[in-house]
């Protein structure tokens, strides 16, 4: 089913994240985390694609396991910066293969040693989509940045480029990780007055430790609310408290998510089933399949 359509039926769409297995693992590795997250019924499960050093050639194999095993809708991420117009047409024919029909289209992080060459051709995630309308009958999202992307100082011009992302042919929109709500819900405003129309997921990440809240506010510039930081130094040293407390914490990112009626909520499930067990079954909310079953 395209992800376009789950919005029709179901809101928030609830959609969580995974990695591939590390190159020197089997495929099979990842079936113990599936088998977690499956039990908790989500619209969709997403599959990263070469992000932190995992095997990208891994990402459509587990989006069509994700899809024809466990009967769960998948969406691929795909990147197109070090790419060649010979891999993405590969990908696109794996992807229609595989009966897989939602794709995340994404530029993809430039590796500090990475030199242009000819072959090259795509700049931007705007060229991914478009090169996606050309050759497939697929949803396509596109990521977007509630606190504006790491790179780009004017947050006006990144909004620019999402209206051409959308433009092009992008139709649903998956945030980057943010800590606090009233950011996410200032920037949806922005999208309005940009008249950027498509459905929003919104990303949560729960804090597991400080060394991953240092990583990624570095990674992406997310800011960290006051209560945050309290959070990470009261439970520094340890780290079973921090990962519990990060999770209560995701629980009410998500509890607000849902009262202010977002679209749909993706969270960042690195691969862990618990901790996204851990924020649904705080949810008092009754709003959805996956929520009920607590
Ligand atoms: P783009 O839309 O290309 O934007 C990148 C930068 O260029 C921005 O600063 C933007 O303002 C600017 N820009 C855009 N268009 C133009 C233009 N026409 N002219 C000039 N400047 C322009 N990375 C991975 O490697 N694998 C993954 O699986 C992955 N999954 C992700 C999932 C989500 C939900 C998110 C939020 C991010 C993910 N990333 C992933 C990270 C992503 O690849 C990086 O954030 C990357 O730096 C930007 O990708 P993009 O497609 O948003 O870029």
């Amino acid at each position: 089913m395209k992800i376009t359509k789950l919005f029709n039926d179901k809101r928030p769409v609830i959609s969580f994240e995974i990695f591939p297995p590390k190159k020197e693992l089997p495929i099979s590795s990842i079936y113990g985390a599936l088998d977690g997250l499956a039990d908790l019924n989500p619209d969709f499960i997403s599959v990263t694609y070469g992000a932190g050093g995992t095997g990208s050639n891994k990402t459509i194999e587990i989006a069509s396991i994700i899809k024809n095993k466990y009967e769960i809708e998948a969406l691929a991420h795909l990147t197109c910066i070090t790419s060649n117009k010979e891999v993405i047409q590969q990908n696109i024919k794996a992807l229609q293969e595989n009966n897989l029909e939602n794709v995340l289209a994404l530029r993809g992080d430039v590796p500090s040693d990475f030199i242009r060459r000819e072959e090259n051709q795509y700049q931007y995630g705007v060229d991914l989509i478009k090169e996606l309308k050309g050759y497939g009958d697929f949803d396509i999202g596109a990521a977007v940045y509630p606190e504006g992307h790491i790179e780009c100082d004017d947050v006006e011009k990144d909004l620019q480029y999402l209206k051409e992302k959308e433009a092009a042919g992008a139709n649903f929109l998956v945030s980057q990780l943010f800590f606090d709500n009233e950011i996410f819900y200032g920037f949806l405003e922005k999208l309005k007055a940009y008249k950027i129309e498509s459905k929003v997921l919104a990303g949560v990440m729960p804090i597991l430790s400080k060394k991953q809240v240092e990583k990624m506010i570095f990674m992406c510039g997310a800011s960290l609310p006051a209560k945050v930081i309290r959070l990470v130094s009261k439970y520094e040293h340890q780290p079973e408290l921090l990962r519990q407390a990060g999770i209560e914490y995701a629980a009410e990112q998500v509890a607000d998510l849902i009262a202010n009626e977002v679209d749909g909520i993706h969270i960042y499930t690195m691969n862990q089933p618990d901790i996204a067990k851990g924020i649904l079954k705080r949810q008092k909310k009754t709003v959805t399949g996956h929520i009920d079953k607590f």
